[in-house]
C-alpha cells in the first residue's frame, strides 16, 4: 500500500492539484512576516475556537473585535492583544473602514445576520470571512457575492473542512480511482439539541433547522467526495412539533441526491442524535470517515484489495482553522481566489432549498 506516500504528496498543495482535486489553495511563498488583520465579529462559542488559532497562523493576526457588549470586547481584546482602537460594535462597525489595521472582517454570527454584516464589511471596503451556513436564503447569498464583487473584495466561506488533513486525504482517495467507480456515499451529521431559546431555534436567526446547521457537512461531503454536482434531490422531513424546540425549524431531514455519475448520496441531518460520519463506496473498496469533521481527532479508515487500513493522517504544519485563515489571507495578498469562496456556499443553499421543497412537497427535485 503507498498509504505513506501518499501522506507525503498530501503534505505538498501542490499534489493535490495535479490530482484534479478544487483548486490548490494559494500557499505561494509570501514575507514570513506579512500579516493580514482580521476582525472578529460575534464573540460566541465559535469565535472562542477560532480566536486562539491566530497564534498558529503565519500570515493572518487579529487586529479588530465586534461585539454587542463593549465589556465582553476589552475582556477579549486583553486576551488576544486587541489594541482599544481596534474595538467596535455592531452600531460603530462601519467606521472600520477608517482602520487600516483590518483587512479582512470574519463573521461568526447566527446565520440571520451574515448577509447584512457581509455587505457592510464589503462597503467599508474589507474582504470577508462568513461562517456556515453563508445565509438564510439563496438570494441573501447572491446579494453577498454581489457586494463584494461590486466593492472588488474576496469572499470566502468558514468551509473548515476543505483545510483538514483527513478529509482532504479522502477528496484525494474518492477521487483518485483507487476505490473504483465510485457508487455510493451515505453522510450523518447531527447532535441532540438543548435549549430551546437559542438561536439555532429560532427561524429568523437560523434561517432553518439542522439542515441549516449540522446537516450542510453532509451535503458538503457528497459533493467534495464525489467532485460532482447534484442532479436532483428528494427529501423526507421527521419534527415532532409538539416538542418545545422545534417550533419553528425542522429536527430532522433525510435526504438523497442523485450524481451525473451515477452516486447516489444518502444522507442524515438531525437536531436529536449525535452523528458525525461519512462513507464512500466504489466497485473497489471503501472509505470510511468516523468522526468526520470535528475539531480534532477525526479518524479516517480505507478498504482495498482486500484489507482494512487505519488511515490516520499526522497533525500537519496547518491545523484546519489555521490553514483556512491563512489561505485567505494569502489570496488576498495573491489576488488568487479561494477554493470556498461565496460561489460555493451558493451552490449548498441552492440545494437546502430544493431540499426544504422536497420536503415540502413530497417529490423529487430536479436541480
Ligand atoms: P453563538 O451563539 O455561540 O455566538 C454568536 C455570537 O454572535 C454571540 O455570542 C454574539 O456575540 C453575536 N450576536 C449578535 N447578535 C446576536 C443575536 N441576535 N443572537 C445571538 N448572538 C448574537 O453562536 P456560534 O458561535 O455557535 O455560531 C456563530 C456562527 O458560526 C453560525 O453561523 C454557525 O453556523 C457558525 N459555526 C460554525 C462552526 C464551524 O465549525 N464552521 C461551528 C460553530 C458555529 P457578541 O455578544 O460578541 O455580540
Amino acid at each position: 500500500m503507498t498509504f505513506t506516500a501518499n501522506r507525503r504528496r498530501l503534505l505538498q498543495f501542490g499534489a493535490l492539484a495535479s490530482a484534479g482535486l478544487t483548486a490548490a489553495p494559494a500557499f505561494a511563498a509570501q514575507p514570513a512576516d506579512r500579516k493580514m488583520g482580521y476582525a472578529i465579529m460575534g464573540l460566541g462559542t465559535y469565535a472562542d475556537v477560532i480566536l486562539p488559532r491566530f497564534a498558529e497562523c503565519r500570515h493572518s493576526r487579529v487586529t479588530a473585535l465586534v461585539s454587542g457588549s463593549m465589556e465582553k470586547a476589552r475582556r477579549y481584546a486583553a486576551q488576544y492583544g486587541v489594541p482599544d482602537r481596534g474595538l467596535y460594535t455592531y452600531d460603530t462597525f462601519d467606521s472600520i473602514r477608517d482602520n487600516p489595521e483590518v483587512d479582512i472582517v470574519y463573521v461568526i454570527l447566527p446565520n440571520g445576520l451574515h448577509h447584512e454584516y457581509t455587505l457592510r464589511a464589503a462597503a467599508a471596503g474589507k474582504h470577508v470571512m462568513c461562517e456556515k451556513p453563508m445565509a438564510n436564503t439563496a438570494a441573501e447569498a447572491e446579494a453577498m457575492i454581489a457586494a463584494c464583487r461590486a466593492a472588488d473584495r474576496k469572499l470566502m466561506i468558514g468551509y473548515r473542512s476543505h483545510f483538514e488533513s483527513n478529509n482532504r486525504e479522502a477528496i484525494r482517495v474518492a477521487r483518485s480511482g483507487e476505490l473504483g467507480k465510485l457508487r455510493i456515499v451515505t453522510a450523518e451529521t447531527g447532535f441532540n439539541i438543548g435549549d430551546p431559546t437559542q438561536w439555532r431555534l429560532n427561524r429568523a436567526l437560523a434561517g432553518g433547522g439542522s439542515m441549516m446547521d449540522i446537516g450542510i457537512y453532509s451535503l458538503q461531503a457528497a459533493r467534495y467526495l464525489t467532485g460532482e454536482e447534484p442532479v436532483s434531490v428528494s427529501a423526507v422531513e421527521s419534527t415532532d412539533r409538539t416538542d418545545i424546540r422545534f417550533k419553528e425549524v425542522e429536527d430532522t431531514i433525510n435526504f438523497l441526491l442523485k450524481f451525473p455519475s451515477g452516486v447516489v448520496a444518502d444522507c442524515v441531518s438531525t437536531y436529536g442524535s449525535a452523528h458525525n460520519r461519512y462513507r464512500i463506496v466504489g466497485t473497489g473498496g471503501w472509505l470510511d470517515a468516523e468522526p468526520a469533521t470535528a475539531y480534532r481527532g477525526n479518524s479516517l479508515k480505507l478498504w482495498k484489495d482486500g484489507q482494512t487500513a487505519a488511515h490516520p493522517a499526522p497533525d500537519l504544519a496547518t491545523n484546519q482553522f489555521s490553514g483556512m485563515l491563512d489561505h485567505l489571507s494569502q489570496c488576498v495578498m495573491t489576488g488568487s481566489e479561494p477554493i470556498v469562496a461565496g460561489e460555493e456556499g451558493l451552490r449548498d443553499m441552492r440545494i437546502i432549498e430544493a431540499i426544504y421543497a422536497s420536503a415540502r412537497e413530497g417529490r423529487t427535485i430536479i436541480l
